[in-house]
């Protein structure tokens, strides 16, 4: 089956670059594309008109957490009124033995809602680099109905979190976890990479630098090269962190990553913040950003979760001037990676003190062409013959775009996820005039609600405080709950 989709802006790739054809057309047979740029004469036995939208290639989500504590992620990350303010109620470091795991259904909602809403936002490729705990699968199953593109595999470490009764923050090895979890994640790889028809494939989650020990982060590398699946950790993502690995190995997180051979181009680091770039760790020895681009590795940085904690890259700019493969994520919520290309725009403007840094230009190529270098998809990101049919059709001409003229311009400057209008993966329409084709979405909420309130609801047995959800993140507002 031949769609044509028509009369929209298309953002075609010319083999170097993207480029905008007014007028356009993108042609896609099952799960291909076979044409994109100009106007197109040949036969089709379905048309789809994108008059007044941008014909957009799926954008890749490089930080999506599917997890079980997924409601630790809905909490806003403005005001975690925690440990040195740092971010780790994402680690939600509890007392120890304290924490039970979810119910497999509240894991289950959750990871049906994450997809969903990143789907819905412009995701069509999600990096899962924290979820997959258990049921792997229900996990492929809900890859598969739901039609989503996603790249995972279950997160390891051999040292845990925990608050101990003063509310401190300790570390707690525990080799044999580090092995297991490796093992299993090598498992999940072999029996999973490749399912929900070629949808879901396998990569290896080392948790955190500095909550996995050298031998296991030597060790996930050596399988990962084995298995030939990208690598993911998160490094340089808050300034405990950088202190831990400068105190254990004289070295910023970066130049560790890169001395123990985890860093090339096949290795993609969430957030990458705090390096000898970051004016807070006040660190005058390297340079991360040169190791970074030297060892060609990826960043996934997501400029809004920081934003929101008062923190960001030092800079998108530089670190892109300097060759570093700078790749856009959401990591928490809301996952609208349509407005992540504003957030890393400006940020990038704000840091660097000029308004020529971070051009729509550059922001749109990292959601798009950044990602699949590390993941090795010249079939993703782009709009070409050959290329997947993963395709985004976004409203822009309630956003002035017309008068604007530049239609990417547009997108970045002022578009949101709700802009979203049409969501196509593997040639399949998953998502048309904003909702859902082919699941309940009131079904997927309400359960993903339930799973949440559950979770909040045990936060006060595993604080070192005792304290709810409402003391550690207090509304806007009181809110009268409805009874
Ligand atoms: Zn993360």
């Amino acid at each position: 089956m031949r769609t044509l989709i028509e009369g929209g802006w298309v953002v075609a790739f010319n083999g170097q670059s993207h480029e905008v054809h007014e007028a356009g057309s993108v042609v896609f047979e099952n799960d291909r594309i076979v044409h994109a740029g100009g106007p197109y004469a040949g036969a089709a036995d379905a048309r789809l008109s994108a008059r007044g939208k941008l014909v957009s290639p799926g954008f890749i989500n490089t930080h999506v957490h599917t997890a079980g504590n997924g409601g630790d992620y809905l909490l806003l990350d403005t005001a975690k009124n925690d440990y040195r303010t740092a971010n780790y109620m994402s680690f939600a470091a509890p007392l120890k033995g304290k924490m039970t795991p979810p119910p497999p259904e509240a894991v289950a909602a959750l990871r049906a809602f994450v997809f969903l809403h990143a789907l819905k936002n412009g995701t069509t490729t999600v990096i899962d680099v924290g979820g997959l705990r258990g049921d792997w699968d229900g996990y492929a199953r809900l890859v598969d109905e739901l039609g989503v593109r996603v790249y995972g595999g279950p997160p390891f470490r051999d040292r845990n979190t925990f608050m101990d009764a003063k509310g401190r923050l300790y570390y707690d090895e525990d080799a044999n976890a580090g092995t297991q979890g490796l093992k299993e994640a090598v498992g999940f790889i072999k029996g999973f990479d490749g399912a929900a028809q070629g949808r879901l494939r396998g990569m290896l989650n080392a948790a955190q630098v500095e909550t996995c020990s050298e031998p296991l982060l030597r060790a996930c590398k050596d399988a990962a090269r084995e298995l030939d699946v990208p690598v993911h950790t998160h490094a340089g993502g808050n300034l405990v962190e950088f202190q831990r690995i400068m105190d254990e190995y004289r070295k910023t997180p970066i130049q560790f990553l890169a001395d123990i051979g985890f860093l090339d181009d096949r290795a993609l680091i969430g957030h990458a913040v705090f390096t000898t770039a970051h004016p807070w760790p006040r660190y005058p020895f390297g340079d991360d950003v040169r190791v970074l681009a030297e060892r060609g590795a990826t960043v996934g940085h997501c400029p809004y979760k920081y934003a929101k904690m008062a923190m960001t890259l030092h800079s998108f700019q530089r670190y892109v001037d300097a060759g570093v493969n700078v790749a856009i994520g959401t990591d928490t919520y809301p996952m609208d990676i349509v407005a992540e290309l504003r957030w890393a725009s400006i940020l990038a403007k704000i840091t660097d003190g000029d308004y020529q840094a971070g051009l729509h230009r550059d922001v749109f190529n990292a959601a798009t062409l950044a990602a699949c270098r590390f993941l090795r998809r010249n079939d993703l990101g782009r709009l070409a013959p050959g290329a997947k049919a993963d395709i985004l059709l976004i409203n822009l001409d309630h956003l002035g775009a017309p008068v604007y003229a530049d239609p990417i311009k547009t997108l970045v400057d002022a578009g949101c996820g709700r802009d979203v209008d049409t969501v196509i993966v593997d040639g399949k329409i998953l998502i048309a005039g904003g909702r859902t084709v082919h699941v309940d979405e009131a079904e997927v909420y309400a359960k993903a609600r339930g799973a949440t309130q559950n979770y909040w609801r045990h936060v006060p047995a595993w604080r070192w405080d005792g304290n709810g959800v409402e003391q550690i993140i207090p509304p806007a507002f009181p809110i009268h709950a409805a009874r």
